[in-house]
This record gives C-alpha cells, structure tokens and sequence, in this order.
C-alpha cells in the first residue's frame, strides 16, 4: 500500500498519471505512477519495473507492507 510520508495515510492520495510501458509488446515491463496527496499537496512516483524485487519510489510517498511476507 503506498501512504503519503508527511500524512501517513493513504487516505489522500490520488494517482494523477499512470503509465505502463511494455516489452516485446505484450509483457509489462514497467509501471510508473504519480501519486498527489489532496491534503498536504506532496507528490511522489512509485515505479516497478519487471525483474526487480523492490518497486522504487520517489518524492514523499511511501510503500507499507499492508500484511506480513510469507517467508
Ligand atoms: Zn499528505
């Protein structure tokens, strides 16, 4: 789940852009996303691209593990 880092909640964000770049033309290969907090007015990208264990994020928003991992 992706929280706004100043608010911490999720309450108030809204995703502003959504992109999804493709390899090969049929598998994902990246998603981006740009997320406003309504609140705060904070902005930040969250990006996961294919391969990758982590999804990167940018600017001040968050990611929380909403539930544990299985191990
Ligand atoms: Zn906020």
């Amino acid at each position: 789940m992706i929280e706004c880092s100043n608010c911490e909640t999720a309450q108030f964000l809204q995703i502003t852009q959504s992109r999804v770049y493709f390899a090969d033309g049929e598998l994902i290969n990246e998603i981006m996303e740009t997320y406003q907090c309504t609140l705060c007015d904070s902005t930040g990208k969250y990006i996961y691209s294919n391969g990758s264990e982590k999804p990167r994020v940018d600017g001040d928003i968050e990611v929380t593990t909403e539930r544990p991992k299985f191990a």
